[in-house]
């Protein structure tokens, strides 16, 4: 892992920092490349103007009391009737930590499934989006075991992590939706691939288990989360030697990255959603961001010297 990639997910981790940077205007203008607003009223918004699909989250881990949890869950129930009631494509991802697996398994758990069901009635998905390492086994546990009641729930998988070949495996036998990324975490060699090339090559090896004959008659619904332009190109042309259609595959991508591309995809026919990040507890989600790419530390810099 580079130095500059790891100072920064260091720096996502530090509580100081955490309290400390929201405050400063040149952040949060830095910021507001990749989140149209704190509320979901200005992703919604975003929603209408992208015209495309979306999926929305909001931003926050790790709640301190469970309280805090049911207020999350609250908010993404009353997020789907929205979307239901104007008519919007959009779909919610949540992280466990958020609906409380810190404090209860079982609180976040039946959290969790009341989002599941609400948003089966309404014929809507969930996600539930992959954390670090700490989190892995109990989150596919939990994917697990409320997919076995619900069809509209996906979970996501990271191709920097060696065992994600063993767990796409066994989603696949369950028929789970899957969303593949790179992943977002600090974590160490043994339990991911340090070198970005080998990444790269595991997440497209993943991606022909997604789009392999066992997946399609399972009925898998397999996103692929990533701006990565080559590995892109490979899927489709993997999916175009498969004589799969277009509409066989589905990207998403993160709000403000890539947006030409994001235009590209949605228009080749391929199945397509944008993924809109909202609230105020952006700081550690947006050092990620800005981890997966240290240029865009310029872009802060910039913003400070901006009247
Ligand atoms: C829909 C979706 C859901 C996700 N959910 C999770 C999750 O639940 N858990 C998790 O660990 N991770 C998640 N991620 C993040 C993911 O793990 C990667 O960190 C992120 O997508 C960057 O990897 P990449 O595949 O785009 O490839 P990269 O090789 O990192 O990037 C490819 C190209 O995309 C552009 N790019 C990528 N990131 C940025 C950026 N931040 N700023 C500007 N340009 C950029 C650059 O041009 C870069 O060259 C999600 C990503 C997406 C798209």
């Amino acid at each position: 892992m580079g130095i500059v990639r790891s100072v920064l997910l260091a720096g996502s981790e530090s509580r100081w920092l955490r309290e400390r940077a929201p405050r400063y205007g040149f952040v949060r203008n830095a910021v507001s490349r990749f989140m149209p607003g704190e509320t979901v009223e200005a992703a919604l918004e975003a929603t209408r103007s992208l015209g495309v699909g979306t999926v929305l989250t909001q931003l926050g881990e790790n709640v301190r009391d469970l309280e805090q949890a049911r207020g999350v869950t609250r908010h993404y129930l009353d997020v789907l009737d929205r979307v239901h009631r104007g008519g919007l494509d959009v779909e919610v991802s949540i992280k466990l930590t958020q609906l409380g697996l810190d404090l209860s398994r079982e609180e976040c758990e039946k959290n969790l499934l009341a989002l599941i069901e609400h948003a089966r009635a309404l014929s809507n998905w969930v996600w539930i989006d992959m954390e670090g390492t700490a989190y892995t086994d109990v989150t596919l546990d939990i994917a697990r075991r409320v997919r076995a009641g619900n069809p509209n729930v996906g979970v996501c998988v990271q191709a920097y992590l060696y065992r994600t070949t063993e767990d796409i495996r066994s989603l696949i036998a369950l028929g789970s939706g899957i969303r593949l990324v790179k992943g977002a975490y600090r974590e160490p060699p043994d339990k991911a691939f340090p070198k970005k090339s080998d990444v790269d090559e595991n997440y497209f090896r993943l991606a022909e288990r997604l789009l392999s004959g066992d997946s399609r008659a399972k009925h898998v619904r397999a996103i692929f989360g990533t701006h990565d332009p080559v590995l892109i190109r490979r899927i489709e042309e993997l999916a175009r030697s498969s004589n799969l259609p277009p509409e066989a595959l589905e990207f998403q991508m993160l709000f403000g990255i890539r947006r030409q591309e994001q235009e590209r995809i949605a228009k080749a026919g391929y199945r397509f959603r944008v993924l809109i990040s909202y609230g105020g507890a952006w700081f550690p989600w947006y050092m990620r961001r800005l981890a997966e790419r240290p240029a865009n530390v310029l872009f802060v810099v910039k913003n400070l010297f901006a009247r």
